[in-house]
């Protein structure tokens, strides 16, 4: 099969969808895999290591493009990426697309099959593409906040750990998932006050067994929210309703009762947010200002570790990649029904309930 990987372009997106030793693998197994001239630079991975693993590079965006049979991608693609994109290609990456209804129709129209990362489900009820990222962001997610409850960034000026004699910084975290944990782990190992809020009782269970109660878990209600955001120097919102836009949990009238310089972290971001104040921001700018508290909400966070990200992402995405490059999109989704639940667009429909019913359509 003739794969193509293109260079990333959404700002301040430095990853790419495949390092070279997937691609050694890819070619290994009888693929054409073609990458764009400089696709891998952000990342740390220069032409000269593709060529090395027998891809070939393209420095024609648009051959590029016009010739793959499945292209690789990072990000949602742009406005001038899917101008690109025809009946016949299969298109693999993040795509996010209940919260972003013009790439949708964009997609349908271009009539190609469109397979979304962060719907792929496992056997154990996961999102086995969306976990990598989620580690990277949740980890992230504290050294961002850390960083903005400091005094330049508009923060209270609260060092996370505290020092002897002055209390550690409170930090609660809404969504007790993949991002969710690693981002208490991170606050537990700064010395942070933690308390981590879900509407699973399991997942509170397995984060209270697993931290042996080092961090407090409270069940999310209203009255639960209204409490710790209250009480929080650094909020982080890590809620995911799967293949839906997230809920709004932290109302703008909740922000009144924060503490002024009191951080939001909207994790969430890339599925519209948790927090009603909340818009997306980039690497570039990533934080602004509502009553005094701090906001960030970068919807592609993981691309600022772009090299960490690159491996941990290729390691989770060759094996989908693989089956579909070796049996073809048909086959590989017909064989195996967790990979069947990526497929979000094809052939000019939605083809994913919880997408289909975020547009107020049948899937
Ligand atoms: P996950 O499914 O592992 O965890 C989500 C958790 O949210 C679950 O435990 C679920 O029970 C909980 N939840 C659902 N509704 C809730 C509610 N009302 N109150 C409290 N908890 C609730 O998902 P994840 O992998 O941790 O991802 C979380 C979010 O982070 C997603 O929106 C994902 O798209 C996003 N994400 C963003 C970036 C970024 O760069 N901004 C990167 C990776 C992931």
């Amino acid at each position: 099969m003739h794969i193509a990987v293109p260079k990333e372009i959404k700002n301040h997106e430095y990853r790419v969808a495949l390092t070279p030793s997937g691609a050694r693998e890819l070619v290994g197994r009888g693929h054409r895999v073609t990458i764009q001239a400089g696709a891998g630079d952000g990342a740390g991975f220069a032409d000269s290591a593709f060529e090395t693993a027998g891809a070939w590079i393209e420095r024609d965006v648009a051959a590029l493009w016009h010739e793959a049979e499945l292209i690789l991608k990072v990000k949602e693609p742009q406005r001038e990426e899917v101008a690109c994109l025809s009946a016949g290609q299969t298109l693999f990456t993040y795509l996010h697309l209940a919260a972003e209804e013009n790439l949708t129709q964009g997609l349908m129209e271009s009539g190609a099959t469109c397979i979304a990362y962060e719907t792929i489900t496992d056997r154990q009820g996961g999102l086995p593409l969306l976990a990598p990222m989620s580690t990277v962001a949740g980890r992230m997610a504290v050294q961002a906040g850390a960083h903005s409850l400091e005094k330049a960034q508009g923060g209270a000026g609260i060092l996370m750990p505290g020092v002897p004699g002055v209390a550690p910084a409170r930090v609660a975290v809404i969504g007790g998932g993949v991002v969710g944990e690693n981002a208490a782990r991170m606050a537990l190992g700064l010395g942070a006050e933690v308390t981590v809020l879900d509407r699973s009782i399991a997942r509170l269970e397995q984060l209270d067994d697993r931290y042996q109660g080092r961090m407090k878990t409270l069940y999310s209600t209203a009255d639960a929210l209204e409490q710790v955001v209250r009480e929080s120097d650094l909020v982080i919102g890590a809620v995911l309703v799967p293949g839906a836009a997230a809920p709004k949990l932290i109302t703008r009238e909740m922000l009144a009762d924060m503490k002024p310089g009191s951080v939001l972290v909207d994790v969430a971001i890339d599925q519209g947010g948790c927090f009603a104040t909340s818009r997306a921001t980039t690497h570039a700018e990533p934080t602004y200002l509502v009553d005094g508290v701090v906001h960030y909400c970068v919807a592609n966070m993981p691309g600022a570790v772009a090299r960490t990200s690159t491996q941990a992402l290729t390691n989770a995405t060759l094996p989908y990649i693989i089956s579909l490059s070796d049996k073809g999109w048909r086959q590989a989704l017909a064989d195996d029904p967790h990979f069947l639940a990526g497929l979000n667009v094809h052939d000019g429909r939605i083809t994913h309930a919880a997408v289909a019913e975020a547009f107020g359509l049948r899937g």
